[in-house]
């Protein structure tokens, strides 16, 4: 159970931020809900966690941008007295081979995905550090482990996030927090709304099936508590067997 502590998710107005948030709250976890424009799919998540009778607010926050990091996280410490969990969600993609990949479509993905993970975990290491205590659980991708023709961008974005995750496991073990990646397979999301009915994509995969957000949420929800506190700067894959 995840009684009393407080969860910064980003990228939980939708998809598998939502149910992470939703997941955590069912745990009686307080949580700060994060999005980039979807502020109507925002209230909806934060109307639902209010439901399970735990303190939640949503806050608008571009992770890409540092300083808007810097001030959320300020306002979240204030508005619940600390931070315990940061779950970094938030991810794009702009998939096009890259003959056609212009610069943008490089940088905006690696600037949300990558750089949005180092940001959030930038503003939250003090508040880990001085509490000796943490869970930092990054969301990276299959993608991320085996690569993907078409997803250049995101690829890198999503093996960087593995790079960060040890990195940061190591720099901060000392403090008794711990950091690991979720890599996910194809889930049940807007993100992959177009693969959904694919018979090819579903062979790929020995399970036969995509996975759903809640089973992502589910993983998030064991790496977020106690009993996982012996795992730090692991990688763990939830893909139906896609990339074994
Ligand atoms: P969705 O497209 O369903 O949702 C994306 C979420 O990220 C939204 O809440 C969106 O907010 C938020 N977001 C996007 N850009 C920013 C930003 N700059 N700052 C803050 N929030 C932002 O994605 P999924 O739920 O499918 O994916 C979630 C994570 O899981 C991503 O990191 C993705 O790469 C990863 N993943 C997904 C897989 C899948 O099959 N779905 C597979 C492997 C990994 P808003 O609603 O406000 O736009």
């Amino acid at each position: 159970m995840l009684k009393g502590k407080t969860a910064v998710i980003t990228g939980a107005s939708r998809g598998i931020g939502k149910a992470i948030a939703l997941k955590f709250a069912t745990q009686k976890a307080n949580v700060a809900i994060i999005y980039c424009g979807n502020k109507e799919k925002a209230d909806e998540v934060l109307k639902e966690a209010l439901s399970f009778g735990v303190n939640a607010k949503a806050y608008k926050c571009n992770v890409a941008d540092l300083s808007e990091c810097g001030d959320t996280i300020k306002q979240i410490i204030a508005d619940f007295g600390g931070i315990d969990i940061l779950v970094n969600n938030a991810g794009i993609t702009r998939d096009k081979l890259m003959l056609q990949m212009d610069e943008s479509d490089f940088s905006d993905v690696i600037d949300t995905n990558l750089k949005g993970a180092f940001n959030m975990i930038k503003c939250c290491y003090k508040e880990f550090m001085k509490k000796r205590y943490g869970k930092i659980i990054n969301i990276s991708s299959v993608a991320g482990l085996s690569g993907n023709a078409g997803q250049t961008n995101y690829s890198a974005s999503k093996s960087g996030i593995i790079g960060l995750s040890k990195s940061v496991a190591k720099e901060l073990a000392g403090r008794n927090v711990c950091c690991n990646a979720i890599a996910p397979g194809f889930v049940e999301t807007d993100m992959t709304e177009k693969f959904k009915e694919h018979e090819e994509i579903l062979n790929t995969i020995p399970l036969k099936r995509m996975g759903k957000p809640e089973e992502v949420a589910n993983l998030a929800a064991f790496l977020a508590d106690d009993i996982s506190d012996y795992i730090t700067g692991e990688v763990i894959r939830i893909d139906g067997g896609l990339a074994m």
